[in-house]
């Protein structure tokens, strides 16, 4: 196991050693880890069938004190407009979402520093996972939802005993309530606490060893905060700097045009948040005004050579019945990814003899009352 991980603040250069619950700097900026060691494919837990199968690359003191089995996701091969496409379905998580790789690494790091009632608030599967969790830890937990939040979600936030509060208004105000109540508990926010993307990195090594300890051409991910590209890119960072990996992959964010920052960004050529006009999507996971490491995701898709694809709302629907009919059902959210490989392939920006992964976030059973009116079910 590793020694005490460090915080570094990326405002104000501050570096905290990680043996306390805090979730971001007195400065009020995000803090980052330090990179970790790494490990060597000979590091590996093969019997472990989780992301624990990695626990010598992770910034913890000991064992898991609680896991629900995340990780180890499958990887599928189907053909996608005449490639041979392989998806990765993290929608199998214990939670029916890949916020379960964040979560649990982030929960137990909390458990080990030592933690008491944590609140979260989410518009759905971050507080579905973080709930969960919560439960699974004994930890007295609170979710902050939109008041028109997914009821699946809201179910299945409730279901863990956690208690739920509806916050009327916009999302914003939803978050503004969370962090009113930082007095009462811990704010265990996945989208600020560095732990969270040190658990989503271990899809960097599971997508490397499920390939036969290979890398990639190409990774799509599905974007909102983008929690799986810097997991992603620390992933591949550290086997690099381990000497495991000589190459990255092709990072590609893929935002609904409806809400799309970092597209906004990219085609501005800015390094970092420009103002733009979000508007609605059914793509509900990856409707984020603000990311908080929004300069990091864009400097992590630029430094692999990819880039920002932005789908049109017309083309989400049949992204979910294309997949569905592929036999993976998936949420509109992760549907966003099928439409983007559609766009990419049709252009010449990725070829069909190239390895390409393509992450599914999230299951359809998160969003059968959405699903169920684009199937035109009554
Ligand atoms: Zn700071």
């Amino acid at each position: 196991m590793a020694t005490t991980a460090t915080y570094h603040c990326p405002a104000c250069g501050t570096a905290y050693p990680a043996d306390r619950p805090i979730w971001r700097c007195p400065c009020g900026s995000h803090l980052n880890l330090a990179p970790g060691p790494g490990l060597r494919r000979t590091d590996i837990v093969g019997a472990d069938a989780s992301l624990w199968r990695y626990r010598a690359a992770l910034a913890l003191q000991g064992p898991p004190k609680i896991s629900l089995g995340e990780g180890w996701t499958p990887l599928v091969t189907r053909r996608w407009d005449g490639a041979s496409v392989r998806f990765k379905l993290e929608s199998q998580m214990p939670t029916g979402s890949f916020k379960d790789r964040g979560t649990a690494v982030m929960l137990n790091h909390l458990l080990e520093v030592g933690v008491g009632p944590i609140h979260e608030d989410s518009s759905g599967n971050a507080g579905s996972s973080i709930a969960t969790y919560a439960a699974a830890a004994g930890l007295p937990c609170r979710i902050y939802v939109p008041a028109a939040a997914p009821r699946g979600k809201v179910v299945q936030i409730a279901a863990s005993g956690a208690e739920v509060r509806a916050i009327p208004g916009t999302r914003q105000a939803v978050t503004e309530a969370a962090l009113a109540a930082v007095d009462e508990s811990f704010y265990a926010s996945h989208n600020w606490h560095p732990f969270f993307i040190e658990g989503t990195k271990t899809l960097a090594y599971e997508l490397w060893e499920q390939l036969g300890f290979a890398v990639p051409d190409n990774i799509l991910v599905p974007t909102g905060y983008g929690s799986n590209i810097l997991g992603l890119a620390r992933g591949f960072d550290e086997l690099t700097r381990r000497g495991e990996i000589a190459r990255w992959p092709r990072l590609f964010a893929v935002q609904a045009e409806n809400c799309a920052a970092l597209a906004a960004a990219w085609a501005a050529g800015s390094a970092d948040y420009v103002p733009f006009a979000p508007g609605p999507t059914i793509a509900d996971g990856i409707a984020t005004v603000k990311p908080v490491r929004m300069a990091e995701v864009l400097s992590a898709l630029r430094g692999s050579g990819g880039g920002v694809v932005a789908v049109p709302e017309g083309d989400i629907g049949p992204g979910v019945k294309a997949l569905g009919r592929l036999g993976l059902f998936v949420e509109p959210t992760a549907a966003t990814a099928g439409a983007a490989l559609t766009r990419l392939l049709a252009d010449g920006t990725i070829r069909p003899e190239e390895t390409t992964i393509v992450i599914l976030p999230g299951h359809g059973l998160k969003a059968t009352d959405k699903i169920g009116e684009l199937l035109g079910l009554s």
